[in-house]
């Protein structure tokens, strides 16, 4: 510990400490007996609450709802003394960007972060205490709160420990080196104004959804991907519709990567590989996303981590120092709301049960046919293997694949919508 840090003589002691408010704070009530402390450096409710999930599903909708009158004409509707073509642009429309905000942030996400911190203050959750600041590690299930240098750093040490500290925004080396502006989805948001020209670093599912978003409510939007699909972790027919249909609503500039970038009189200038220049009024990251154990001290708490930062744990959520358990996008690979809170219902279990018997009674992680969603342009659902995956699966294991794409405009629904880019992809063992 660094000598400037003034450290309280006595540690206080929990039965439990859990570090992350997003699934973190899903505490049971069974665990109401036991002396929590909760530690949340940022935003009171993670990621998925107030700078993920939620608000950007919000944003979603209002970008749908655009599309969706953008292409009225269509069915037969018009505006009156509008055009009768079937393309009708949103002229004579405008996007209230505050009026949006308000509406997402106002009146829903904030007092609901406020709403939730204040219940973990008060007395309808007595046993519980929080700390507003960043936790490390000191010693075996020993926590240092705060650094310190800006205030008092208090010791705590807990019978057992939950880390549920989350991911960033990956920020990549070019980028962090020029020193230029940049947006991530933590505030992009909740930017003042809508800007004229976006840029968008990335190519997977936060990247197409904010490009969805932005390009509806009429910003200018370049998307630069290393890959030269977009969705390149999705089955390939996927992937390769999505990426042809977003030609559409963006420009994609794929099979690139940024060389330099530098800022000047509020424009952002990056370089990409092959010499081109691209002006922007904002420069968005979502080339991934790093998970938060490398803030901790790990090592110092007996923690280990994979090399690609994770906290190692078992499938009971159990990491490598004895009575400390990890859950969420810290230590899965998914990155998935929903896994993250199976993850938690499983590890406050745990948790519990750890007194009373052995490994008979743990719940362990459910992380087999987990689905998931890209709420772009189209959206997207998937579970189960990609077709690649399977035919490696089908092979080693003897198997035969069926395959069938149906395209909506085939069904009869689909043809009655007149949807002519929609399918459905099925991959199937064919002997069962
Ligand atoms: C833009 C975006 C859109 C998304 N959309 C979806 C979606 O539609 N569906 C879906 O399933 N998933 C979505 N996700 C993913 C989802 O948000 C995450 O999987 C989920 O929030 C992870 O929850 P968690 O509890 O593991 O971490 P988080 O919710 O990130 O919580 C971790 C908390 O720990 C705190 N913390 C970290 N380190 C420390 C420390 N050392 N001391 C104290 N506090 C600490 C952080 O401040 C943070 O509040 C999206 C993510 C993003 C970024």
């Amino acid at each position: 510990m660094s000598s400037d840090t003034n450290q309280s003589s006595t540690a206080e002691h929990y039965d439990l400490i859990v570090i992350g408010t997003g699934s973190g704070n899903s505490i049971p009530e069974e665990l109401n007996d036991r002396k929590i402390a909760i530690v949340e450096k940022g935003i009171f409710g993670g990621t998925c609450i107030n700078v993920g999930c939620i608000p950007t599903k919000m944003y979603v909708y209002t970008a749908d709802v655009v599309r969706e009158l953008q292409n009225v004409g269509t069915y037969g509707i018009y505006p009156i003394g509008g055009a009768a073509a079937a393309q009708i642009p949103v002229a004579g429309w405008r996007v209230d960007w505050k009026a949006l905000q308000e509406r997402v942030f106002g009146k829903r996400i904030d007092p609901i972060s406020k709403g939730g911190e204040e219940y973990r203050r008060g007395d309808e959750t007595p046993n519980i205490t929080l700390y507003s600041d960043i936790a490390r590690f000191t010693g075996e299930r020993t926590l240092q709160i705060g650094d310190g240098k800006t205030g008092v750093a208090t010791t705590i040490t807990g019978d057992q420990i939950i880390l549920a500290t989350g991911s960033r925004t990956w920020v990549p080396p070019v980028i962090a080196e020029s020193g230029v502006p940049y947006r991530t989805n933590d505030d992009i948001m909740r930017m003042e104004e809508l800007p004229r020209t976006l840029v968008i670093l990335g190519g997977g599912i936060v990247a197409t959804e904010f490009a969805h978003i932005f390009s509806a409510l009429g910003v200018e939007v370049f998307v630069v991907n290393r890959s030269e699909h977009l969705l390149r972790r999705f089955d390939e027919t996927v992937s390769t519709r999505f990426t042809e249909l977003s030609n559409n609503q963006w420009t994609n500039l794929l099979g690139h990567t940024v060389t330099a970038a530098r800022a000047e009189g509020g424009l952002t200038t990056i370089t990409l590989d092959d010499g081109r220049e691209i002006d922007c009024d904002e420069l968005l990251l979502a080339q991934g996303r790093v998970p938060n154990g490398d803030l901790l001290n790990a090592e110092d708490g007996g923690v280990e981590l994979a090399e690609d930062g994770r906290i190692i744990t078992d499938e009971f959520g159990r990491t490598t120092a004895p009575g400390v358990w990890a859950l969420g996008d810290a230590s899965n690979t998914f990155q998935l709301k929903h896994v993250a809170n199976q993850e938690a219902r499983a590890v406050f279990h745990n948790v519990a049960a750890a007194k009373s018997a052995g490994d008979a009674n743990l719940m362990p992680f459910k992380h087999d046919n987990v689905p998931g969603g890209v709420f772009s342009h189209p959206q997207i659902g998937t579970v189960g293997m990609t077709e690649e995956q399977s035919r490696e699966w089908a092979e080693a294991n003897g198997r035969t694949l069926t395959v069938k794409v149906q395209e909506y405009s085939d069904v009869a629904y689909g043809w009655a919508m007149e949807d002519t880019t929609g399918f459905c992809k099925l991959i199937a063992d064919a002997d069962s």
